[in-house]
């Protein structure tokens, strides 16, 4: 073996585990490796997993937050509108450098798969994407980077995107993007998603939209993809973020959308920090949460998983491409801390995510690729109870990242 790990834990399995890798999957898991490999990690009981997904991430425009004027109202129109500022002039160096940054993080707090939006409109025209795509390649053979073809400023109510948005995947983009919920009509709402998967299907690609991203209970646009997904024949081929909207339909309606959903294997995106921060901020009290129906999607075994979304930029000042924070988030805002929640938690950033994306080989069975965290702690409710990054952080078989964390105590 090239490389051995040793008395691990592992999610859902009693005991203390070896696990042997050889050259970038692993060969073996068993209660004692015989073997010694080439090199050897002390888990000590620690938990290993396989490394993070972050699913939803926006890199061309992170990190604007530290050039940008300073947000007056975090309005969606102002989020938007501070983003035109910077990317009328965008670089691709300038978009691969703010983007590493990010990248950097995500990697120290073990995310080694990013599923990256870059805009595509007629403000940046095809920029964004050129940069997202310069930035896969930079970071090639060291993570797996996506790239979705996103329509920031939507379809129909900014004409010339459709062209635009058909070059992008000539360009080599991973993943149709959409944000039908940006329209100004519902029947622009279903042209919209109409649209992107003649898209999809064209080039025999996956869609990821941004749906229903306000807490106004007339967006309706899940419904619809939902239904556009199984008479397309696209089961399990389709994610949809936010969907804050279906917190705040009736019921009835809520658990009709809902089924549809499990229907057509759509998988929701919930990004707690944004949609905390940004939904229901103009309620009067009682102010709404801003995330969507998480509990009862989980109830219905919807496939749900959960993203960072934000890396200080125009829309969130925080964010550190960290998901391990995500996941203490969703707790949070869901409501989810009993432990069998914790764990369902724990597979939205992981096995959730990578069913989403459709990731080959993830796991932690012998054959899956040798992705793994070795965590700070000896369960995931530890892990999020103390928010320390992961110890090492595994990539195709190689450390990749290690966190040493000095903390001294002086009693007086
Ligand atoms: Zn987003």
């Amino acid at each position: 073996m090239d490389l051995v790990i040793r008395k691990s834990r592992l999610q859902g399995r009693e005991g203390s585990w070896d696990i042997g890798i050889q050259g970038d999957r692993i060969a073996a898991v068993a209660e004692r490796l015989e073997d010694q490999g080439t090199e050897e990690i002390e888990a000590a009981g620690r938990l290993v997993a396989p490394t993070y997904v972050n699913g939803h991430v926006h890199l061309d425009k992170c990190n604007l937050g530290d050039i940008m004027r300073p947000n007056q109202t975090y309005s969606f129109r102002e989020c938007l509108e501070i983003t035109w500022e910077h990317k009328r002039t965008y670089t691709i160096e300038d978009i691969v450098e703010r983007a590493s940054k990010a990248i950097r993080e995500g990697i120290l707090h073990g995310t080694t798969v990013f599923r990256v939006f870059a805009d595509v409109d007629t403000i940046g025209g095809l920029r964004p994407l050129e940069g997202i795509l310069a930035l896969k390649a930079k970071w090639q053979g060291i993570v797996h980077i996506e790239a979705v073809d996103f329509p920031q400023e939507a379809i129909l109510r900014d004409p010339g995107t459709k062209d635009l948005m058909e070059e992008g995947m000539r360009m080599g983009a991973d993943v149709v993007g959409g944000l039908p919920w940006h329209e100004h009509l519902d029947e622009d709402v279903r042209a919209h998603i109409d649209f992107c998967f003649e898209l999809a299907k064209k080039y025999d690609k996956d869609l990821h939209m941004l749906v229903d991203d306000t807490s106004n209970p007339n967006s309706r646009s899940l419904e619809y993809l939902a239904v556009k997904t199984m008479r397309e024949n696209y089961h399990g081929r389709v994610s949809a973020s936010h969907c804050e909207a279906l917190a705040s339909y009736d019921e009835m309606h809520a658990h009709k959308v809902m089924d549809l959903v499990k229907n057509a294997e759509v998988s929701i995106c919930c990004n707690p920090h944004i949609s905390l921060a940004l939904i229901g901020r103009h309620d009067q009290e009682p102010i709404r949460r801003g995330i969507t129906r998480v509990r009862q999607l989980w109830g219905k075994e919807v496939n749900l998983f959960s993203s960072q979304d934000d890396v200080n930029d125009p829309y969130y000042p925080f964010g550190r491409n960290d998901q391990q924070e995500v996941a203490a988030y969703l707790c949070h805002a869901a409501h989810m801390t009993f432990p069998k929640e914790i764990e369902a938690v724990f597979d939205f950033i992981t096995v959730n995510a990578a069913r989403a994306l459709r990731l080959q080989n993830y796991g932690l069975t012998p054959g899956c690729r040798a992705d793994l965290n070795v965590l700070a702690a000896p369960t995931f409710q530890h892990t999020l109870r103390l928010q320390q990054p992961p110890v090492w952080v595994i990539r195709s078989g190689k450390l990749l990242a290690q966190n040493i964390l000095t903390r001294e105590l002086h009693m007086g």
